[in-house]
């Protein structure tokens, strides 16, 4: 269906809408979208796209899946929505029961909420709940590394890299946490010890202070791109151990899959005492997201001042989303999805290693469904997207990073449009 480019559309949304991290003055050109179905996107003026971003790690089975489009058809016929508090249905029911089967087995308890970042916001708030119930109310401070992302809210935000996340522009109102250097051990790396020493540092003179680290397990995402040793996510569920401090994983892109493994800790072989989950969780339909924790970190927030956790969503379990999220969940589990990964990391690895050659080229690197090409210098942002869309592809690099992270379902061809694309892209950026 060729329509012609719909002026008016795109100008309305120039003087009016806002995108993510963009300015009102001057804002980065957007393309109109109009259709999405598998792999690509259609734009307004009838060009297909391959979708190499799998809308920020989200549609792992690529758009309008029949199954996911029925979940929701059925479910619209029953409820949309009704509040959580005082009441509760099947959606919320079966899809808690799913979660607590995936993730590890301590994780027990639920909390739904409706992105990503309110999930870390809760996560936080249950690990200061849990210490001040314990009579350590002290114990209110976060550490993490550098280098992270974990959300946009100002909670979220204050574990997100300070120097990318802006913390001085908002000094004052974001809290104060503590932030060790990120690991230089890479995933593949020999694990070298002196890694762990600033966090333990950290931990030796603030662990009073401080209720929980938070980490993104293996992969750190919208904060760089990098990836780390799992020795490290080892040696830091040591050291919570050692100090009494909580860990929380942030498993909001790495999760159902992405990495090769359901969940990043899984190649840890470790278990957080909280992690939250978001993006892929409705397989990109529908913002939804959850926190689970353990019995011991329930109990212990239960038995505190006010007996409850204090937090609860107006559209907390919303049964659309939650019964997308089962459809989505199930999908997955009965799709050979390792297979999948692994061979969408075996052909980025093959595919995207003749960039390693060009001298503008930081680092190439590959991990499950995910293919990184970091550049010595900032791309930019407006023209490598234009580039892409005209060799048919849809991608949207950050800072000095082109990466993509495919729906599973990508077959062979269309990846390899993706890559080849990236190679040209990034051959193109080095010429002066
Ligand atoms: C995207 C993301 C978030 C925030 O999720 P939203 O749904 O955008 O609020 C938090 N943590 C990680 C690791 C993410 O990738």
């Amino acid at each position: 269906m060729k329509e012609p480019v719909d002026h008016e559309l795109l100008k309305y949304d120039r003087e009016h809408i806002w995108h993510p991290y963009t300015s009102m003055k001057d804002p980065l050109p957007v393309y109109h979208v109009v259709s999405a179905k598998g792999v690509r996107l259609t734009l307004g003026d009838g060009r297909k796209v391959v979708d190499g971003m799998s809308s920020w790690w989200a549609a792992i089975h690529g758009y309008n899946h029949p199954q996911l489009n029925r979940a929701i058809r059925d479910q619209v016929a029953d409820m949309s929505h009704v509040m959580f508090g005082g009441l509760t249905h099947r959606p919320a029911v079966e899809l808690a029961t799913l979660l607590i089967d995936i993730t590890p087995a301590p994780l027990q308890k639920v909390f739904f909420s409706d992105s990503g970042s309110v999930s870390v916001e809760i996560a936080i708030k249950m690990a200061i709940q849990y210490w001040s119930a314990l009579g350590r109310g002290k114990k209110q401070r976060l550490l993490t590394i550098r280098s992270g992302y974990h959300g946009d809210t100002l909670g979220a935000m204050s574990v997100c890299d300070p120097i990318t996340g802006m913390h001085h522009l908002f000094r004052g109102m974001v809290p104060e946490q503590y932030f060790a250097d990120s690991p230089r051990c890479g995933y593949q790396d020999e694990w070298n010890e002196e890694d762990i020493a600033g966090m333990k540092n950290l931990l030796k003179d603030h662990h009073q202070e401080i209720a929980a680290i938070i980490l993104e397990p293996i992969v750190q995402g919208a904060g760089g791109m990098r990836f780390y040793s799992p020795q490290y996510v080892r040696r830091v569920r040591e050291l919570c151990h050692e100090f009494d401090v909580l860990l929380i994983l942030d498993e909001i892109a790495t999760g159902f899959g992405r990495t090769g493994t359901m969940f990043a800790c899984e190649k840890a072989d470790i278990s957080p005492d909280i992690m939250c989950v978001g993006k892929a969780l409705t397989g990109g339909y529908m913002s939804l997201a959850a926190t689970l924790t353990t019995q011991q970190v329930s109990d212990g927030i239960s038995s505190g001042e006010t007996g409850s956790f204090m937090h609860g969503p107006t559209f907390m379990a919303n049964p659309l989303a939650c019964s997308v999220a089962i459809a989505s969940i199930r999908l997955l589990i009965s799709s050979p999805w390792e297979k999948r990964v692994r061979a969408i990391e075996k052909q980025l690895e093959r595919d995207l290693h003749p960039c390693q050659n060009f001298p503008h080229v930081h680092d190439v690197r590959v991990l499950g469904a995910i293919g990184v090409v970091e550049l010595r210098h900032p791309a930019d942002m407006a023209r490598v997207q234009e580039r892409f869309i005209n060799r048919g592809v849809w991608l949207r690099p950050f800072g000095r990073v082109i990466y993509t992270m495919p729906p599973y379902i990508i077959n062979k061809k269309d990846l390899g449009q993706i890559t080849g694309a990236v190679i040209e892209v990034v051959e193109e950026e080095g010429q002066p």
